[in-house]
């Protein structure tokens, strides 16, 4: 397989869309993005990787943490996270506290902001230091000690996240946090304030494209959890527009208002497409056109 071809052509795909969109900007630090920028880069399950464009030059994960902490957290603790988060669609958009008071304080799914900050007090409790379990696990699958948070980014964050500051007193009220509030935050912000780049995305990934298996061999998942966390990002990674993506790109991913796109194709590998111009939904529309194209022409696909 030309991967190098596949990624170029992808790339060219994305062009005429980049700056066609604004980056987040209700995380001031957000929206110096350049809405230019674009990169691209997969890594295999063997560890072999290629990229193009900006794939080395880092930018903030945002979202896309959600996808490790949910890992780590079951790694840690097991199932039982489950009976404090569940695993539907919300058809709310990621920030929404919406169906948080119908529903028990109990989050539609780990990938709207209410369950990764379940996720999150869950890993808190598990590890006693969830931000530092996040990009430990980053720095050893991509063997990039650089990788790191960005302080700047998680105090523009925390200045701006009265929002997540609401989802959170308000499931604490149900007593579905066991940590105090202004930690959650903290670690919540922290981790998605993770700087990193396409590559390591891709290589940190690569975990779901083994089964479980991470990136020394040793068994981070059951091969069953690594299942089911592909089938969740399928149905939920993506915000309010999941059955877009699976009807353009076709894989399981996550997503980031950074930008960035992870995606997943088990037995294969893990292919990160990064521009920082978002749809109305929160995905990037030049990563998810770079995706959409290398799906289409090469064999990497789930169907
Ligand atoms: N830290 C961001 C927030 O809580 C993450 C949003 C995202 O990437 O979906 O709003």
């Amino acid at each position: 397989m030309d991967y190098e071809a596949l990624l170029e052509h992808a790339r060219a795909a994305a062009r005429p869309v980049l700056g066609r969109a604004a980056p987040a900007d209700y995380i001031p630090a957000l929206a110096r993005a350049d809405p230019q920028a674009f990169g691209m880069a997969l890594a295999t399950v063997d560890g072999e990787v290629h990229g193009v464009g900006q794939w080395r030059t880092p930018f903030s994960v945002q979202s896309v943490s959600k996808l490790f902490a949910l890992a780590l957290a079951l790694a840690h603790g097991g199932t039982a996270l489950w009976r404090r988060v569940g695993r539907e669609p919300s058809g709310n958009p990621f920030n929404s506290l919406i169906q948080l008071e119908s529903e028990q304080g109990i989050p539609r799914n780990p990938f709207i902001n209410a369950g990764a900050l379940v996720v999150t007090d869950a890993l808190l409790s598990l590890t006693g230091d969830a931000r530092a379990a996040v990009v430990d696990f980053l720095r050893e699958e991509t063997g990039n000690p650089g990788i790191s948070i960005d302080a700047a980014v998680a105090a523009s964050e925390a200045g701006h996240g009265h929002r997540n500051a609401a989802l959170a007193h308000f499931m604490a009220s149900f007593g579905n946090l066991h940590n105090p509030v202004d930690d959650v935050l903290e670690h919540y912000f922290a981790h998605c304030s993770i700087a990193a780049d396409c590559r390591d995305l891709a290589l940190a990934g690569g975990f779901l494209a083994r089964h479980g298996l991470r990136a020394d061999g040793s068994r981070l998942l059951s091969r069953s959890d690594a299942k089911r966390i592909n089938a969740v990002l399928l149905t939920c990674g993506t915000y309010d527009a999941a059955g877009e993506f699976a009807y353009r790109v076709g894989l399981p991913g996550k997503s980031g208002v950074g930008g960035g796109i992870l995606a997943i194709v088990p037995g294969r590998g893990a292919v990160c497409a990064w521009s920082p111009g978002l749809d109305a939904v929160g995905n990037s529309v030049g990563a998810t056109a770079a995706l959409e194209d290398f799906t289409e022409r090469s064999d990497w696909s789930v169907f």
